[in-house]
């Protein structure tokens, strides 16, 4: 049997950093799905084309290639308010689909199953997860988790525009009409913010091994 599990939230909730260590601790294979969008929006900025284009973004997805994911570039803010932009278009989302549908239903050998993290994957890309985890913190905690990851990277911002930028990623995500950001019913509601990264993994540990033993 494979094991799926699905973890959601806003940016900077902390749900990569949880996902990749899931992933580790129980042998799952690790999909970032983040990255697609990012992908998809840094090719649509590379043509000097407008991410809110549905054509142009379309375009971009349909050519996304798995090298394309490998790049330090899709970190940056730049990427992330793009990735957003397409990411509210809904053929884009068709088009990716699929992959990170298959993704989880087949692990390379070796791994007992899949972790995708995201902001739709359990109302959407795998409703039937085995478990469904939504991952929040403060917009004030995660914008001051975000600056310091940006400053770590030589990279000069101000609190004030990462919590600005934030706050518009968080409502556009929010509020489209496709797939927007949400716990699925059955999810387990995990709030980081007055956590260290160690507890969170711990009980999302706990709580994926009580629902998968
Ligand atoms: O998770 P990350 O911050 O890398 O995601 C970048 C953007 O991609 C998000 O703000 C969101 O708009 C989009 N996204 C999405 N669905 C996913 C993953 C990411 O819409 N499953």
């Amino acid at each position: 049997m494979t094991i799926v599990i699905a973890i959601d939230g806003p940016a900077a909730a902390g749900k990569g950093t949880l996902a990749r260590r899931v992933a580790t601790e129980l042998n799952l294979n690790y999909l970032d799905t983040g990255l697609l969008y990012r992908a998809t929006g840094f090719a649509v900025l590379q043509s000097n084309e407008d991410p809110s284009d549905p054509a142009s973004a379309l375009k971009a997805a349909q050519n996304l290639q798995p090298a394309d994911l490998d790049n330090d570039r899709l970190r940056d803010d730049e990427c992330a308010q793009a990735a957003s932009k397409v990411a509210a278009i809904q053929s884009v989302r068709d088009q990716l689909l699929a992959f990170q549908r298959s993704f989880a239903q087949t692990p390379p050998a070796g791994k007992k199953g899949s972790v995708l993290d995201g902001r739709d994957i359990g109302t959407v890309v795998c409703p039937d997860a085995d478990v469904k985890l939504f991952v929040t913190a403060s917009v004030a905690v995660r914008a001051e988790r975000r600056l310091k990851e940006l400053q770590n990277r030589g990279q000069d911002v101000i609190y004030a525009q990462v919590l600005k930028e934030m706050e518009e990623r968080d409502a556009r995500d929010r509020d489209r009409d496709t797939a927007p950001l949400k716990p699925a019913e059955d999810a387990i509601l995990l709030d980081t913010s007055e956590l260290s990264i160690e507890d969170v993994i711990a009980k999302a540990v706990k709580i994926i091994s009580e629902k998968t033993t």
